[in-house]
């Protein structure tokens, strides 16, 4: 068996005493890898910038860890959160090349895909598109938001343009109440797509 000599250097306070798979720094408990959008998301614009930075500058030590997958994630989640979706999307797409089992990857790559447009200005080839990557998020994991999610495409795309949604609008809505979706959820994701959430559907959580 052979082990990489390779340190990983937290992008925080710079330690190197990291190991691969360590998703936090042991010093100052700083995201190593951002796998899970709400941790970007709270960081403040300068950190996440910074962390960008720091996170473009070890690529290598990252890859040489075998954790390549991780890092296009975290890089695809510092660029959505930056506003920049169509680097979003190229980096989440390498991390799915990759082979990353992480069903935020593949939600959050189907509201990049969006472009901070509404469904009803994006083209069908589009939504078709995001509502796969989101149905392949589900399909990982269950989750109130993403079902939640997948009913504002459906609402959005179909309804609002008096088409036939492919999949009953109800069934997504009661999947969501059932699997509960918090007000942090609805502003993280809706502030990423630069939508407002329908008070149709909010209504339906109830
Ligand atoms: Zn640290």
């Amino acid at each position: 068996m052979s082990y990489s000599v390779s340190i990983l250097e937290c992008p925080n306070c710079a330690a190197t005493d990291i190991r691969p798979g360590q998703s936090f720094c042991h010093w100052c408990r700083s995201a190593l890898i951002i796998s899970d959008f709400s941790s970007i998301y709270s960081m403040d614009s300068d950190t996440y910038q910074e962390y960008a930075n720091k996170l473009k500058s070890s690529e290598n030590n990252y890859a040489s860890n075998g954790m390549h997958g991780d890092y296009e994630n975290s890089l695809g989640m510092t660029y959505l959160k930056l506003g920049n979706t169509s680097l979003a999307v190229s980096s989440f797409q390498k991390a799915v090349e990759s082979g990353i089992q992480n069903p935020e990857t593949y939600f959050y790559m189907g509201i990049a895909m969006l472009d901070r447009k509404r469904p009803f200005l994006n083209s069908k080839n589009t939504v078709t598109g995001a509502m796969n990557y989101i149905e392949t998020a589900l399909n990982m994991e269950k989750k109130g938001i993403y079902y939640f999610t997948a009913a504002f495409f459906e609402y959005d795309f179909y309804v609002m343009k008096h088409l036939r949604p492919p999949k009953p609008l109800n069934e997504y809505l009661e999947n969501a109440k059932k699997f509960g979706v918090t007000q942090n959820d609805l502003k993280m994701v809706f502030d990423m797509m630069n939508c407002t959430v329908p008070n149709e559907l909010l209504m339906q959580l109830k």
